[in-house]
């Protein structure tokens, strides 16, 4: 049986049921706990918080992966309330968002000791929290090429997923072809990586599709709902029916077991606003519909939206 590790305990694959599979429960930058200005009480972020998952849970959602790495936020405990509370699956990731993310004891250590902290995450435990990270978070740092840092962490993600069988969710799909080198040079089979936030709109113009999918990689169509429709878009947002067409014309061309979809949304973020009327729940409300009335069937989304991710976060080891 393939498994699955959550917050609450290694599970089924077959019980995840829709999966959002690149969402945040809170990202800040690296020291943001440290800015007063941005303090919020526990009540604040669980007011903020459980409604969208219990929604989330309604509409028929069963899993969402946090994909905060180590230094952003991540608050395991936190995240296992927050699972109790509202029934939503949480898997949690080790790993960084970006070499630019990872704080100087890390970003300062070699492969070996990065990957003996992933590897110790996912098969022991993140601290004494009791619980396994399910994903390794690794991530192409500001500038849009990979550093030195950057190189040296996909490689330790690397002989980590090697080693448990866990799957690699990148930050951005840009210059991805070092990103491919490290993986095949350290024996990771590439359907075990998703190359992440390959639709946003700064840089889906320079993200090679084609040849991700070429590579046998997966191809993350994540940040649906970063519309420039919203109220304030983001810098990253896109134009809506222009993220769905790309979408669509990716499916017509044969690629749907490659791809997987999600919102990136935050619960409720840390160290700055977030972005209005952006949530997790932007998947039902909003881009399944939009699939729909694009001709996507419903074998496709059940594709998209269970048996892809299932098959990705499915311990193969
Ligand atoms: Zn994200």
């Amino acid at each position: 049986m393939t498994k699955v590790n959550t917050v609450l305990g290694t599970i089924p694959a077959e019980e995840l049921e829709i999966v959002a599979v690149h969402e945040h429960i809170g990202y800040g930058m690296p020291g943001s706990e440290l800015d007063t200005r941005w303090w919020k009480t526990p009540e604040r972020a669980y007011e903020e918080t459980v409604p969208k998952l219990r929604k989330f849970r309604e509409y028929g959602g069963g899993t969402m992966v946090d994909a905060t790495g180590i230094c952003n936020g991540r608050d395991i405990d936190y995240y296992k309330s927050l699972s109790r509370k509202t029934g939503v699956n949480i898997v949690a990731c080790t790993g960084f968002v970006g070499g630019d993310t990872a704080l100087p004891h890390f970003s300062r250590a070699t492969v070996d000791y990065l990957a003996k902290v992933f590897i110790h995450e996912i098969t022991v435990g993140i601290g004494d929290t009791g619980a396994k990270a399910g994903v390794i978070k690794v991530g192409v740092s500001r500038g849009g090429r990979m550093t030195e840092l950057d190189k040296r962490i996909y490689r330790a993600a690397a002989r980590a997923a090697v080693a448990t069988g866990a799957p690699i969710l990148t930050h951005l799909a840009i210059n991805p072809e070092p990103a491919v080198t490290i993986f095949k040079e350290e024996g990771l089979p590439l359907d075990r990586v998703l190359f992440g936030h390959a639709d946003d709109g700064l840089n889906a113009p320079i993200t090679p599709h084609d040849w991700i999918y070429e590579q046998g990689g997966r191809i993350g169509f994540d940040t649906f709902g970063y519309d420039l429709e919203l109220p304030d878009p983001p810098f990253w947002g896109r134009k809506r029916a222009e993220r769905m067409e790309h979408f669509v014309k990716l499916v017509n061309k044969g690629y749907a077991d490659k791809l997987l979809v999600s919102a990136d949304a935050n619960c409720s973020p840390l160290g700055w606003p977030g972005v209005k009327g952006h949530t997790i729940n932007y998947i039902f409300e909003d881009m399944i519909p939009d699939m729909r009335a694009a001709g996507i069937d419903d074998a496709t989304l059940k594709l998209l939206l269970e048996d892809n991710p299932a098959d990705f976060l499915s311990l193969h080891a």
